[in-house]
């Protein structure tokens, strides 16, 4: 019997190991064909993000040529361009992996309703969580807001093993018309930003094998401590090839989990941040409102700084608050596209506290530097770190920078390699920011650092007083 082709669109699921749209697909019988669409919301990604997803892609094309498949890219309305797509290779079915952010779920859901009119099997499989959203319930019946009861319900749960990647993927006899992915300029937004950045990425799912297993071997034993510590790689650097899919959660569960088993001391401490992510999943799902505004409507009110151009905000995007800390964490993600998690929480609590600055100024920034940006993570990061989201950090507890530095970059290893000013033989890091940053902000390495916009005492009493005013 002779089946109809399947159409894989592919969108953050960028690997052939443990992906189950690809098995489904693969399983319906009849060629499969991989399918990327430039639509509006690839179009939207910040500039970081979009150059990170093109590496993405040429890396699971690479994979698949390896198969004798390839990638069609295409670009339009995805109702549109699958539409065609199906006209013109006569394909029975629309696999793809579900995505959780309210943008997708509203296109997703025009995109099956019109395909199923037509008469297609179109269906959203799992695979970018390890939990499905609606699978984990309170026992009173509703999610959970909190995390530590939201761990305790999962940590008893099995997760099923990853699927093997295939060996063999049935292609069609002759390929339909693709456009070239360099023609998409993914990169355009970072302008000379990215020659600078391209030197400090990989991309694909061999290299996040490599750095998920290295990181076993060497990193998880010390993962408590090391995941504090600014100055030196004690966390996986797994972010970015998650968010894109070139790893799956439950396969770096399972390894996480059988070192755990073999007596890693902190796999469990790893596994946890894990589950964190899951926990950001759930509630970007049921509470979709986290991603555009206060999750805590108690704050909508709260008279944040608005101004994306004020000074302040300006000094805060250029690493120039004169707070050596923030600075650094700031020049770290312009010229890497990553920043470490400490420096999240310290830049998030000096922007929103320090600043008094509305978190979504954070949230837009870190969505157009980071590669590793992810919808339900930067939203909910963002929140917490603000006061206004769910098991947020309390809204008074204000991070004071220089102690965070003296705890968690003792002998200034973080700072030297991001800070310039000051150094004769500044690191090549700290020098990187100068060749990656636009040429409009007029910064360079031996101007003086400067002095601090804010003092750090009256910033804090500042955010103190504001916060007396209101009741939360
Ligand atoms: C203001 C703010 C914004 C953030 N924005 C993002 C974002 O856009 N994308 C993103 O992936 N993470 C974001 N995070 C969470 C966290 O900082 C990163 O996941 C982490 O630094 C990535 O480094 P890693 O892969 O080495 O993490 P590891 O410490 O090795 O952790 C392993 C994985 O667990 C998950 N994880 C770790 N920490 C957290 C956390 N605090 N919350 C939820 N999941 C976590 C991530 O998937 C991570 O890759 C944000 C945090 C804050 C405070």
């Amino acid at each position: 019997m002779t089946h109809t082709a399947t159409i894989h669109w592919i969108r953050r699921d960028l690997r052939l190991g443990d992906n189950p749209t690809l098995v489904e697909a693969i399983n319906r019988g009849g060629p499969v064909i991989p399918v990327v669409i430039n639509d509006d919301i690839q179009r939207g990604l910040g500039a970081a993000s979009a150059y990170r997803m093109s590496m993405g892609f040429e890396a699971i094309d690479k994979s698949l040529r390896a198969l004798g498949s390839r990638i069609i890219y295409r670009s339009g309305d995805p109702v549109d361009v699958l539409r065609e797509l199906v006209r013109e290779i006569g394909a029975g079915a629309v696999y793809w992996s579900r995505l959780y952010d309210p943008e997708s779920v509203a296109r997703d859901t025009k995109v099956k309703a019109a395909l199923k009119a037509d008469g297609i099997d179109a269906k959203s499989v799992s695979g970018h969580l390890m939990f499905e959203p609606w699978t984990v319930e309170t026992k009173a019946g509703g999610f959970f807001r909190v995390y530590t009861p939201f761990w305790r319900a999962l940590s008893g749960r099995d997760v099923p093993t990853p699927l093997p990647a295939p060996t063999k993927i049935p292609s069609p006899e002759t390929w339909p018309q693709s456009e070239q992915l360099s023609d998409w300029t993914m990169g355009a937004g970072l302008r000379r930003g990215q020659a600078v950045l391209s030197q400090y990425l990989s991309a694909g799912e061999d290299v996040a094998q490599d750095i998920l297993f290295q990181f076993m071997d060497t990193g998880v034993d010390r993962y408590a401590t090391g995941r504090d510590l600014m100055g030196v790689n004690g966390t996986s650097r797994l972010s970015q090839f998650l968010t894109l899919g070139e790893i799956s959660p439950r396969q770096v569960w399972h390894v996480a989990r059988q070192a755990m088993m073999q007596g890693a001391a902190d796999a469990e401490a790893f596994i946890k941040q894990l589950v964190w992510r899951e926990f950001g999943y759930h509630l970007m799902y049921h509470t979709p409102h986290i991603t555009t505004g206060n999750w805590s409507e108690k704050w909508d009110h709260f008279p944040w700084q608005e101004d994306e151009d004020h000074p302040h905000v300006l000094a805060w995007k250029q690493g120039r608050t004169g707070i050596p800390l923030i600075d650094a964490a700031m020049r770290e993600i312009y010229v890497t596209g990553y920043m470490h998690n400490r420096g999240r929480m310290n830049v998030g609590s000096y922007l929103t506290k320090h600043l008094l600055t509305h978190w979504r100024i954070g949230q837009r920034w870190f969505e157009e530097c980071l590669v590793d940006w992810d919808p339900a993570l930067n939203a909910l990061g963002w929140q917490w770190v603000a006061g206004s989201g769910p098991d947020a950090t309390p809204y008074f507890r204000v991070f004071n920078p220089d102690t965070q530095a003296k705890k968690f970059d003792d002998g200034g290893a973080y700072r030297n390699a991001w800070i310039a000013e000051g150094q004769r033989n500044a690191p090549k890091t700290a020098l990187d920011f100068y060749d990656a940053i636009p040429q409009a902000w007029n910064l360079r390495s031996d101007m003086r650092y400067p002095d601090p916009i804010v003092d750090l005492s009256t910033g804090r009493n500042r955010a103190l007083e504001s916060y007396k005013a209101r009741t939360f």
